[in-house]
C-alpha cells in the first residue's frame, strides 16, 4: 500500500436550532445532509437542523 502525506480529515456538522438559533457543533455522522432535520435541541423543544458540514484537514 502506497501512502501519500498522511493527513486527516475530521469532519464536522453544524446543527442549528429553527426555534432559538442555538449553534451546536459535533462530529459529522455518516447520513448527514445538509437542511435535513437532526435532533432536539438542548436548550428548548425546537429542533435543530443541519446548516453547515465542513472538513478540517490536519496535517500530522
Ligand atoms: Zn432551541
Amino acid at each position: 500500500m502506497i501512502f501519500s502525506k498522511e493527513k486527516i480529515i475530521l469532519e464536522y456538522t453544524v446543527e442549528k436550532c429553527q426555534k432559538c438559533n442555538l449553534e451546536r457543533k459535533r462530529k459529522y455522522h455518516e447520513g448527514d445532509f445538509l437542511f435535513t432535520e437532526s435532533s432536539k435541541c438542548d436548550s428548548c423543544d425546537g429542533i435543530t437542523v443541519i446548516e453547515k458540514i465542513f472538513g478540517e484537514t490536519i496535517e500530522k
